[in-house]
């Protein structure tokens, strides 16, 4: 048995309304058939005020193991460090979580605003918001770059605006059932199963990319094309398996003609590095994309797609429907 306790800072909620989506396994399942055992969830639990203040003080003196504290949201310290924009059961939540954190064996963050400190942090970030262990891509955060919980691992990030609720499931039952050696984490502590690859693997329209074919208009559902050429598509420079492990089993935003926003990155929303990226390609020289996919230089890579699009065959510009 596993006890994990959920908590939440400056988030939306989305993290908890995707993970009610699990599949496989689903949520039940874990209590079911995978031994956790959930102390509180901020909106599951039927439990408030003085019990769950009796609880907290029953794991922090001891009583309670805590074996996997799972945070979703950012840490809000403001106004001026004190914390108190964000109180729960009469104390800056932020002690709460340092507290906590500290008493884990196990520490996930669940979502880009746990992770690294989402939009609540982008500047100029008037609630002082901050990840557990990044600030955007810089190590520290709110635990510190040091911070090790009791079993020894530095914060399990699992990112995503939200993040997809299998990542969150299977990453719990991997730690819930003494398999936490087996995640292996990146160098951005996300477990490497996940985030290895990029978001364009496995996506149906990377033989556009290669062939250098946009979609012109945003917008154009299935309807044939790359959208990194026009709609600013990060699938190229994003880790995340969303074309691997579908959304809803179904699909993902790429299949589906949106453009991958990089939603799993620390600097998602992006609006610090390159205003307007959003769903709009800025070029270099009106032509070039100004990031190139990540493992190749922008002279190379211009040549090679002058060559491409020129090379590409004729099926690859009809006007036909992918699945
Ligand atoms: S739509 Fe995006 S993810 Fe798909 S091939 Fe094009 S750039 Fe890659
Ligand atoms: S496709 Fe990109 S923006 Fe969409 S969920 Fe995946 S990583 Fe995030």
């Amino acid at each position: 048995m596993a006890n994990v306790l959920w908590m939440h800072g400056g988030a939306c909620n989305g993290n908890t309304q995707s993970f009610l989506n699990a599949e496989e396994p689903t949520a039940v399942d874990l209590v079911t058939d995978f031994g956790i055992r959930l102390l509180y969830h901020h909106s599951l639990s039927m439990e408030f005020g003085n019990q769950v203040h009796q609880m907290l003080d029953s794991i922090l003196a001891g009583a309670i193991p805590l074996d996997i504290f799972v945070f979703e949201g950012t840490v809000i310290r403001g106004p001026n460090g004190t914390g108190h924009y964000d109180m729960f059961l009469d104390r800056p939540k932020k002690d709460w979580v340092w507290e906590l954190a500290h008493m884990a064996q196990y520490v996930v963050a669940i979502g880009d605003c746990a992770c690294w400190g989402g939009i609540p942090a982008t500047k100029p970030n008037p609630s002082e918001s901050v990840g557990l262990q990044y600030l955007k891509g810089e190590k520290g955060g709110f635990l510190g770059a040091d911070f090790r919980s009791k079993a020894g691992l530095p914060v399990i990030n699992i990112p995503g605006c939200p993040a997809h609720p299998d990542w969150v499931t299977q990453i719990l039952v991997a730690v819930a059932t003494g398999r936490a050696e087996d995640v292996m984490l990146d160098e951005l502590q996300r477990p490497q199963t996940f985030f290895k690859t990029f978001t364009q693997t496995g996506c149906t329209r990377v033989q556009y990319f290669e062939w250098k074919e946009p979609v012109e208009e945003f917008g154009q559902g299935t309807r044939k094309g790359c959208l990194f050429y026009e709609q600013g598509c990060r699938g190229p420079l994003t880790h995340s398996p969303c074309n691997r492990i579908l959304w809803n089993r179904q699909s993902s935003k790429t299949r589906a003609g949106m453009p991958c926003v990089g939603c799993t990155e620390p600097q998602f929303p992006f609006f610090d590095l390159a205003p307007g990226t959003v769903f709009k390609t800025q070029k270099v020289l009106g032509a070039i994309p100004k990031e190139v996919p990540q493992g190749t230089d922008p002279l190379s890579y211009s040549v090679h797609a002058a060559v491409a699009r020129a090379a590409a065959p004729k099926w690859a510009k009809e006007d036909m429907f992918v699945p």
